[in-house]
């Protein structure tokens, strides 16, 4: 047996369906799964971790990232999106995507997202063959998608290129516990209707989750409109893509038809707040996805639009934006965000038979947070401290996949000062 512990004495925030919070319970782990959780758990041969004064949370999960443009983060801001994109990010991807880059900085954003307690998250960018060797190695869990688009890009020469890799990289990996693959075509302004039905094909072949852009801005909803006459949510729903599992990222300006098609369809929204905030983008409905029955999640998008990768953080302003900008204080409360971080992140990526909440026969991905500091004290409601009060340096371990990836803040299965160092060589290329 790799693993077999017992979490001891911990309160555990389940994100279970009854909302349930147990204090001072154990928690038995073998290999990657939970199998119990109650109090005094004793079974001979376990190892012990005391948990006592440790909030145990399942780990967060970011439903939308660009993992490896870390290294782009804080090259070029306040900037509008045509001028950050034309004039500093494409000229940076010409001149050093490899293989290499690509590894380094996923390397290096993965470390950022396990210190912020996320321990799955959905991508989408090229080279997804490094991301996915950078994330085995550390221990992350991840669903990878090669960025689907109609022109030669990183080490494509369009769209089928970009679908034969991804069938590739599904079967190196179809047997691997934590790399899932998904298609990702890029967006409605990058990819023609020909290819959105190729990648909805080869998904629906493979069983693989679809991962695009909808809808951020105004103007490339405008741009499709004028050519095409309907919304992309409408060519979209118009070639039944909508119906198979997938995750549209933003969903920033949707028409109350795009709304009714979304909530009937089995595509979720990630949200990205911060990133949608400081492109000065607009802001994602999501009063009305609520109304229609959309299932959303939080995601911090790139971190090179972000720019950071702390989705406590994304979930903080967005419910407090969006109390504000629906005159209701009572609008998304705590409790209700932590779970869109969750168990319904885990919904989203069609994965919450899995993860997303702590229940006996799950994944054991889990964060283990002190509140016993001044910043979180007096503790009166768990969700209130973590959502509202806490800083991300109070999480102080990490477990994926049933291993202990960070453990008293520090990294165990990666070299934290290498990290950083690496870091250091590429600033001095990409000046
Ligand atoms: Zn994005």
């Amino acid at each position: 047996m790799r693993n077999n512990y017992i979490l001891k004495n911990g309160t555990i925030l389940t994100m279970n369906e009854n909302h349930e919070i147990f204090e001072n319970y154990d928690i038995l782990i073998q290999n990657n799964k939970i199998i119990k959780i109650a109090q005094e758990i004793v079974k001979e041969g376990s190892e012990i971790f005391d948990c006592s004064g440790l909030v145990i949370m399942p780990g967060l999960i970011n439903t939308h990232t660009h993992v490896a443009m870390s290294y782009m983060k804080g090259l070029a801001d306040d900037l509008d999106l045509h001028t950050w994109l034309t004039e500093h990010i494409w000229p940076v991807e010409q001149k050093m995507l490899d293989f290499e880059f690509v590894y380094n900085s996923s390397k290096h954003g993965v470390c950022e997202m396990i210190q912020n307690g996320i321990t799955c998250f959905n991508d989408m960018y090229f080279y997804e063959n490094a991301t996915a060797k950078a994330c085995n190695e550390i221990g992350i869990r991840a669903i990878l998608g090669e960025g689907v688009v109609d022109f030669p890009m990183a080490l494509h020469t369009g769209a089928d290129s970009v679908l034969s890799f991804i069938r590739e990289l599904h079967d190196e990996y179809k047997d691997c516990d934590l790399i899932d693959i998904a298609v990702a075509p890029h967006a409605v302004y990058t990819v023609g209707k020909e290819s959105w039905k190729k990648s909805l094909a080869l998904a629906k072949e493979l069983d693989l989750l679809l991962h695009f852009h909808l809808s951020e801005t105004e103007k490339e909803n405008a741009d499709f409109y004028e050519k095409n006459k309907i919304s992309p949510t409408e060519m979209l729903n118009e070639i039944e893509l909508l119906n198979h599992k997938s995750v549209a990222a933003h969903g920033v300006f949707l028409s109350d038809k795009d709304l009714a098609i979304l909530g009937r369809s089995k595509t979720s929204i990630a949200v990205c707040t911060d990133s949608n905030l400081k492109l000065a983008s607009g802001f994602a409905p999501i009063n009305n996805y609520e109304k229609s029955g959309i299932n959303w999640s939080i995601a911090t998008d790139g971190v090179s639009s972000n720019n950071n990768l702390d989705l406590l953080e994304e979930a903080s302003t967005t419910a407090k934006l969006h109390k504000a900008l629906n005159h209701d204080p009572k609008f998304l409360d705590a409790e209700k965000m932590l779970r869109h971080c969750t168990i319904q992140a885990a919904k989203a990526l069609h994965l919450d038979h899995e993860i997303g909440s702590i229940e006996v026969g799950k994944l054991a991905d889990m964060i283990f947070i002190d509140l016993n500091q001044i910043q979180t004290q007096p503790l009166y409601n768990y969700y209130s401290q973590i959502l509202y009060a806490m800083n991300s340096q109070q999480i102080k371990h990490v477990i994926i996949n049933g291993k202990w990836i960070m453990r008293d803040k520090k990294f165990e299965t990666v070299d934290e000062n290498e990290v950083l160092k690496i870091a250091n060589r590429y600033r001095k290329r990409l000046q």
